[in-house]
């Protein structure tokens, strides 16, 4: 089964969540990746490791609109006749997926969570309180793969790069600036990321979130209100209407636990939840609870993360 999948290599570089798409596809088919931009041959090649067997990349276009991106993906799907298409359920994924649905009539599931069975693909439903499965009736398929719920997994293979024109025409909008969010580690890959919420009174008190979360090599992520009333960027915003995120460890301090936000995190591996209420809805899916104070239980684990660090 020929497979095609879209990576996101703009900034020169390949994210985790690429390495996941193409670990899934390899789980399909034969994979074929598309990309756009700058990326070296030598950032390319790694994606062999991954299960690529080839690599289409236009260097002409070096841009981000999403129709655009759909008119390449198309052109590489009609040339390698991929009879799926994976993607990753990303900002870029979300927008460009549907588009390309719409010009191939082809069925999209998004938000898989695991690889097709029997024709049927396993997603989150109901804010991630069950599953459900879909099968896509259409010749060719669309998959949109939820970050972090697949591991990329190196196969020790190598990939053709070739250079492809995607004939993807003039953009229909002109990014004049973007600006980057800071902080050295991607909230949507982090294994580990330190969260809090209203429960921290206001944004001057974050120091002791970004102190825990520096002991440990954390992502900060809060609460949709705390980036809503501006205490923290909106891009560190988790839950339904924020960034989903599924790392190996998700530290809630002063965070109520609604299903709104719940929606974006229940995936994580161990959930440790601080609240000063015992009757807090977050203990319900938390692996460990704390009742206790923020501000007297993070600087204590902080200590402790940095004693254990300096012994081991
Ligand atoms: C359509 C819709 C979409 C939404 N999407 C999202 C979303 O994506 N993400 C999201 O987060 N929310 C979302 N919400 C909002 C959500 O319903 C909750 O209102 C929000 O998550 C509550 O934020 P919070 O827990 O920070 O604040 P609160 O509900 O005010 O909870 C604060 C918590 O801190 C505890 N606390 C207080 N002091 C301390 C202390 N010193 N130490 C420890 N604990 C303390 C309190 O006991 C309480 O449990 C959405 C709502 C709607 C209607």
């Amino acid at each position: 089964m020929s497979v095609l999948v879209y990576i996101n290599s703009n900034d020169g570089k390949i994210a985790k969540n690429a390495l996941e798409a193409v670990t899934y596809g390899k789980k399909i088919g034969n994979v074929t990746v598309v990309t756009n931009g700058s990326a070296g041959d030598d950032v390319l090649a790694e994606l062999g490791n991954y299960g690529a067997e080839k690599i289409l990349i236009d260097r002409s276009f070096n841009g981000s609109d999403e129709q655009q991106l759909t008119k390449l993906v198309a052109k590489a799907a009609t040339s390698t006749g991929a009879k799926t298409i994976v993607f990753s359920n990303d900002l870029v994924g979300k927008a460009v997926a549907p588009r390309l649905s719409v010009r191939l009539k082809a069925g999209l599931v998004a938000g898989a969570t695991d690889v097709p069975t029997d024709g049927k693909v396993r997603v989150n439903v109901f804010s991630g309180k069950a599953f459900g499965y879909v099968e896509v009736k259409t010749d060719v398929k669309i998959i949109s793969l939820l970050p972090n719920s697949f591991q990329p997994e190196q196969v020790g293979g190598s990939a053709a790069i070739e250079e492809f024109n995607g004939e993807v025409g003039e953009a229909a909008i002109t990014v004049k600036a973007t600006k980057k969010p800071e902080g050295s580690i991607p909230l949507p890959e982090a294994e580990l990321v330190v969260s809090a919420g209203r429960g921290l009174k206001g944004p001057e008190h974050w120091g002791i979130v970004e102190d825990l979360a520096g002991a440990l090599g954390a992502a900060t992520a809060c609460s949709r209100p705390v980036a809503d009333i501006g205490w923290r960027p909106h891009h560190e915003h988790v839950g339904q209407t924020g960034v989903a995120i599924r790392p190996n460890l998700y530290i809630a301090a002063g965070i109520s636990g609604a299903i709104q936000h719940l929606a974006g995190v229940n995936g994580s591996k161990t959930i440790v939840v601080i609240n000063t209420d015992e009757e807090a809805p977050f203990f319900k899916a938390a692996d460990y609870g704390i009742v206790g104070d923020a501000f007297e239980v993070l600087p204590r684990l902080t200590e402790a993360v940095k004693k254990f660090k300096a012994a081991n």
